[in-house]
């Protein structure tokens, strides 16, 4: 599943081929969630720059306009060489762009649209993004008075919050919350300030170190598997021997994984 980390390595990934480059074909078809974008306006373009923005994609074009894309649970990003069959069917490309050397596609986006900078700059959701935690140097101090808007809010709703902090979800979520022994279901204004942002120092720690490419990985005790909690319900924990759990969490009904041992409610509830 998409997290900050999968659109920082995309970006990582697709800049190389596309900046600087000129697109000479293009191609966009629609979905029943995504109309399709004016690709043939595309053409003829050069790519100044490719940039992760916690969830989001953004290509700038030299005409002052930007591909806006967001990947939702389904969609992915990949980078071919010219005649290189694609691994997935052209009909969920949302967007395909072709260079002098490569095919980049976007299959199965959950937004997928064609603005103009400033139309993106204007953009409520980007502009309340909050600090992007895949940033090298992000400002991780910054983040606490963000939280604390939120003290009331349980803190595996709040740290999935992108407007508070970008790029963690569901797997960091409960992975990072496990490996600061923090219980999800603590209140925001249960956890000293100390205590919040040395979680967030581990937490930006594991996403810088899933930077490049390769599998996600959070744990790393060289027997394969990657997660101390994620997808390991009802499975020992390394650390107590505990059954893990696993509850949906939220409005959204986000599943969160847990050690009820290893990750105690505060004193008193
Ligand atoms: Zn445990």
């Amino acid at each position: 599943m998409p997290e900050g980390d999968t659109l920082y390595r995309i970006a990582e990934n697709i800049r190389p081929v596309l900046q600087g480059q000129a697109i000479t074909a293009a191609l966009s078809n629609p979905s029943p969630q995504v109309p399709a974008i004016d690709a043939a306006s595309l053409v003829g373009c050069t790519i100044t720059s490719v940039e992760a923005r916690g969830k989001h994609l953004l290509i700038s074009l030299d005409d002052d306009r930007v591909v806006h894309s967001h990947l939702g649970m389904h969609g992915s990003w990949h980078a071919y060489t010219i005649g290189e069959p694609w691994r997935k069917p052209a009909r969920q490309a949302g967007l395909a762009m072709r260079t002098a050397t490569h095919e980049v596609v976007n299959f199965n986006p959950k937004l997928l649209e064609l603005v103009t900078a400033t139309t993106l700059r204007r953009n409520d959701y980007l502009q309340r993004l909050g600090p992007d935690l895949m940033l090298p140097d992000v400002d991780l101090p910054s983040i606490l008075p963000r939280l604390r808007t939120h003290n009331a809010a349980p803190v595996g709703e709040a740290v999935m919050n992108q407007t508070l902090l970008a790029g963690v979800g569901n797997v960091y979520k409960s992975e990072t919350l496990f490996l600061a022994r923090i219980n999800p279901w603590s209140r925001v204004d249960e956890l000293g300030d100390q205590q919040l942002l040395d979680y967030l120092q581990l937490t930006h720690r594991l996403m810088r170190l899933n930077r490049k490419s390769g599998k996600r990985t959070t744990r790393f005790a060289g027997d394969g598997v990657r997660f101390w909690v994620y997808g390991r319900s009802g499975q020992a924990c390394f650390e107590c021997a505990d059954k893990v759990r696993i509850r949906r969490q939220g409005d959204a009904g986000r599943t969160t994984y847990w050690c009820p041992t290893c990750q105690q409610p505060p004193a008193g509830r």
